[in-house]
C-alpha cells in the first residue's frame, strides 16, 4: 500500500493544524494543533476526523503554537501513548504553552458548568487538563535540525529550520520510495532570532502553508523596524503617561524586548523602562534566554538580564503598575481579550497622555480591533471606558512569510515531481496562491485539500483523492452564523460612524428598528401560511 495523507486540520483554515501519514500500518502526526475562531470551528476539538488515537504511532510537532500542538493532550487522554518528536526549543516552550492550554480549558468548563446550572444545559468535561497537558509534554524526544532519525517504523524524517518563531521546523519525510516535505508555518525575511526558513529541494510532493497566500509586505528592515518604534516609544513618554502594548506572550513580546534592549543601549530612548507584566511571556522569555546561542541579530544583548527591563512577579506588582507614568508596559494577550493586559487597558485608555501601540494581528470583533478601529468607548470587564489615550500601530512585525517569500519558498524547494498541496490558509489566501503556483508551473498538480479528504501520495506522481471528508466538516469551515453576525454588526456600526451628526444617526437607528419589526411581523406571517 503506497504512503496515504489524511489532513485532520488547516484544510481552507488556519487552525488545528494535523497531517496524518500512514505507510505498512504505521500511522505518524505532523503536528495535532487545537481549531480556534468560530463556536462550530472549536466543536471539531471535540469531534474531528482523526479516527483510533490510540493506534497513532508517532507524532512529529513542528512548533509550539496551539494550533499546531494544542490537542497533544486530548491525543494522548484518548490512547496514544508513542513519542512526540520536536526541536529542544519548542520542548522548552511546550512545556508550559499546554500547561497554561489545559489550565484554560478546566476554566472554560467550569464557565460552561455554572452556566448550565441557569439554563440545564448537558454538562461538559474540559477538552483536557494541565495534567493531561503535563503528560503530553513527558512524551517529548528532542531531535536536532538536520539530523535524520527515525519517528515510527518505516519512516524517516529531518527537521529544518522554518524560521517562524523559537524551534519552528519545517518535515521532510521518507517513506515507501517518496519524499515529502510539510512546511509547517514559515517565518518572513528581516525576523529577528531566526535565519530565513531552509529545506531541501527536489521532492515528490510538498505540502505548504498559506496564511498569507494573499497578501504582500512592504519589506522593512531590523533597524527600520527598531527605528519606528523608538519614535513611538520617544513620543508617547513625551506625553508624560504610559505606553501600553499588548503583545503575544511568544515571540512577539521578545521580539520587542529585543528592540527595546538594543534601543536603550544605544541612548534612543533615554532611559525609559520596560514592565513585562505577564506570567506566560516571562517564562517564554526564559527559554529564548536559555537558547541565547542559538539566536540571530540579538546585538549580544540578553533580553532576560537587560537593565532596562523588568518582569512582573506577583500580582502586588502587578497592581502597583496602576499608579506609575512613564512606562512602557507589555502584557498579553495580543488580541485585549483576556489576561492582565485588560487591567492595564482600563487604566490607561482613559488617560489623555498614555498611548496604546498595537504591533499584531488584531481578529474582527476583538477588543484589540475594537480600539484599533477608534472606538470612542469600549466596555472591559463589565466597565465602561472613555478612549482618550492615543492609539499607534506598527504594522511591520510578523512571523509569516508573505505571498512573495511563500512562493519564493517553494520555487527553492522545486522540482516538485507530484503535487504541491496547499493547507493553513483561509479561502481567499489558499486560492490566490494556488492559482498564482499553477501560473508559474511550481508543480504538474497544485491541490488544496479539505479536511477530513484522504489523498494517495505516489512517487513522481500527482497526489491522488481517495475519500472526501465528513459533511460536519465542511460545515464548520464555513462561515457559520456567528461570523456572518459579525460582519454585520461591524457593518453597521461603520455606516453609522459615517453619518456626521447625532440626530441623523438617531433617526437612521430609528429607522432599522422599524425595518427589524417588519422583518418579524413578516416571518410571523410566514410561519402561519406554512
Ligand atoms: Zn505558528
Amino acid at each position: 500500500m503506497p504512503l496515504q495523507l489524511s489532513l485532520h486540520g488547516a484544510g481552507r483554515t488556519v487552525t488545528g493544524s494535523c497531517l496524518e501519514f500512514a505507510s505498512a500500518g504505521q500511522r505518524l502526526l505532523v503536528d495535532c494543533g487545537m481549531f480556534q475562531g468560530s463556536r462550530s470551528l472549536e466543536a471539531l476539538n471535540r469531534k474531528g476526523s482523526l479516527a483510533e488515537p490510540g493506534r497513532v504511532s508517532a507524532v512529529i510537532l513542528t512548533h509550539a503554537h496551539i494550533d499546531h500542538s494544542g490537542l497533544l493532550p486530548k491525543l494522548v487522554k484518548d490512547g496514544f501513548s508513542g513519542p512526540i518528536w520536536c526541536t529542544a526549543p519548542t520542548a522548552d516552550l511546550l512545556e508550559f504553552m499546554l500547561a497554561d492550554s489545559g489550565r484554560i480549558q478546566e476554566g472554560d468548563a467550569r464557565r460552561h458548568a455554572r452556566r448550565r446550572d441557569r439554563s440545564h444545559r448537558e454538562e461538559q468535561e474540559p477538552i483536557y487538563t494541565e495534567d493531561d497537558a503535563m503528560a503530553a509534554v513527558a512524551m517529548v524526544r528532542r531531535v536536532e535540525i538536520g539530523e535524520w532519525f527515525e519517528p515510527a517504523p518505516g519512516f524517516r524524517a529531518r527537521l529544518w529550520n522554518a524560521g517562524h518563531i523559537l524551534g519552528s521546523a519545517s518535515v521532510e519525510l521518507e517513506a515507501d520510495g517518496v519524499r515529502v516535505l510539510c512546511s509547517g508555518d514559515l517565518g518572513p525575511k528581516n525576523k529577528a532570532f531566526h535565519a530565513d526558513p531552509a529545506g531541501a529541494s527536489g521532492f515528490d510532493h510538498v505540502i505548504c502553508e498559506s496564511t498569507y497566500g494573499d497578501r504582500t509586505r512592504v519589506q522593512v528592515t531590523i533597524p527600520e523596524r527598531r527605528a519606528l518604534l523608538a519614535e513611538v516609544i520617544n513620543r508617547a513618554l513625551a506625553k508624560g503617561g504610559n505606553l501600553v502594548i499588548p503583545a503575544f506572550a511568544l515571540e512577539r513580546t521578545q521580539e520587542l524586548l529585543l528592540d527595546i534592549a538594543l534601543l536603550s543601549r544605544d541612548g534612543a530612548i533615554g532611559n525609559a523602562t520596560a514592565f513585562v507584566d505577564s506570567p506566560l511571556a516571562t517564562r517564554a522569555t526564559g527559554v529564548f534566554a536559555a537558547h541565547l546561542d542559538e539566536l540571530e541579530d540579538t546585538g549580544g544583548v540578553d533580553i532576560f538580564r537587560a537593565g532596562a527591563i523588568h518582569y512582573t512577579e506577583s500580582v502586588a506588582e502587578s497592581m502597583r503598575l496602576n499608579t506609575i507614568s512613564g512606562a512602557i508596559i507589555l502584557s498579553a494577550s495580543g488580541m485585549c481579550e483576556a489576561g492582565r493586559i485588560r487591567h492595564h487597558l482600563f487604566y490607561n485608555l482613559a488617560r489623555r497622555d498614555s498611548t496604546v501601540l498595537f504591533v499584531g494581528f488584531q481578529a474582527e470583533g476583538s477588543l484589540g480591533r475594537v480600539i484599533l478601529d477608534g472606538a470612542q468607548r469600549v466596555r472591559i470587564s463589565g466597565r465602561d471606558v472613555i478612549v482618550r489615550a492615543a492609539i499607534e500601530r506598527i504594522e511591520s512585525y510578523s512571523a509569516h512569510a508573505d505571498q512573495t517569500e511563500l512562493l519564493e519558498w517553494i520555487a527553492a524547494r522545486g522540482p516538485i515531481a507530484g503535487s504541491l498541496l496547499l493547507d493553513h490558509g483561509e479561502g481567499g489566501a489558499v486560492d490566490t496562491l494556488a492559482a498564482l503556483a499553477r501560473g508559474r508551473a511550481l508543480a504538474p498538480s497544485v491541490i488544496v485539500p479539505e479536511i477530513g479528504e484522504m489523498w494517495e501520495l505516489g512517487p513522481a506522481a500527482p497526489a491522488r483523492r481517495l475519500r472526501t471528508g465528513p459533511e460536519h466538516i465542511a460545515h464548520a469551515v464555513g462561515r457559520d452564523w456567528q461570523n456572518a453576525y459579525a460582519d454585520l454588526a461591524t457593518g453597521l456600526k461603520h455606516r453609522l460612524e459615517e453619518i456626521r451628526d447625532d440626530a441623523a444617526r438617531e433617526a437612521a437607528i430609528a429607522d432599522m428598528r422599524r425595518v427589524l419589526d417588519s422583518y418579524n411581523a413578516f416571518r410571523a406571517h410566514k410561519r402561519k401560511e406554512n
